[in-house]
């Protein structure tokens, strides 16, 4: 029998679930992939679909709608908030007041209330988005004052590509970051998401206390 590319898609689903130790959810990171390979990776047992552009995100929930979660995974400009809270479930990528300010905003419109993680810029790497690791608590005081938002905890890319061991400090502070923050009680946070590691490096990620993975490459194969 000759394996289709849907089908790869669905045995490497298949494989990483069976991997994922229990307490562990996978995401599909889903840049560039159509609908169809989206939707082959459900068949497999996906449930939650992480999308970076909402103009991508807004074409593929046409298609798949409330079958599974979406995440937003991606930089959130604000003109695009509007479109973003009508689509996702959550959004990982919080990193300033005013973006928090704004999704509040348009939840409060749409009576929503919209499950958000901050984004920890933990490279601490000035062209990247997110917080530094020391700026996480501000953020987060001032997220819990927005009535149609709630706090659900954090996530980080970490600075690097290649060997995933260069990324475990990063991770592990990033953890540590968490940790805190569930010691402080913040009033209406729920902090129980932690949302590291990518294809090479989400084995390292788990081991570091990630609750959460983001997964593109080994779902999908390479993007262009
Ligand atoms: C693309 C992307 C991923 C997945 O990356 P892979 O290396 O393809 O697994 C995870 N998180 C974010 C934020 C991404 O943009």
């Amino acid at each position: 029998m000759v394996m289709t590319e849907l089908d790869y898609i669905k045995q490497n689903v298949q494989q990483l679930l069976q991997e994922l130790p229990p307490g562990v959810e996978l995401v599909a990171a889903a840049k560039q992939q159509t609908p169809e390979k989206i939707t082959a990776a459900i068949e497999a047992g996906v449930k939650i679909i992480g999308e970076n552009y909402v103009q991508e995100a807004v074409f593929a929930f046409q298609v798949i709608g409330r079958r599974v979660q979406w995440s937003f995974i991606g930089h959130l400009q604000k003109n695009k908030v509007k479109k973003a809270v009508e689509i996702f479930d959550l959004i990982e990528t919080v990193d300033s007041v005013e973006l928090a300010e704004e999704i509040n905003r348009r939840c409060a419109a749409a009576q929503k209330i919209m499950p958000v993680l901050i984004e920890v810029n933990s490279g601490r790497e000035p062209q990247k988005f997110g917080v530094f690791p020391e700026k996480v608590e501000d953020l987060a005081r001032a997220i819990i004052q927005f009535p149609n938002l709630k706090l659900c905890g954090l996530m980080t890319m970490g600075p690097f590509e290649g060997d995933p061991e260069e990324s475990r400090p990063y991770f592990r502070e990033t953890k540590q970051v968490f940790d805190y923050l569930k010691e402080l009680n913040l009033p209406g946070a729920d902090l129980r998401i932690l949302s590291m590691g990518m294809t090479n490096s989400y084995r390292v990620a788990i081991e570091e206390g990630a609750n959460r993975v983001r997964i593109g490459t080994k779902i999908f194969g390479p993007r262009q």
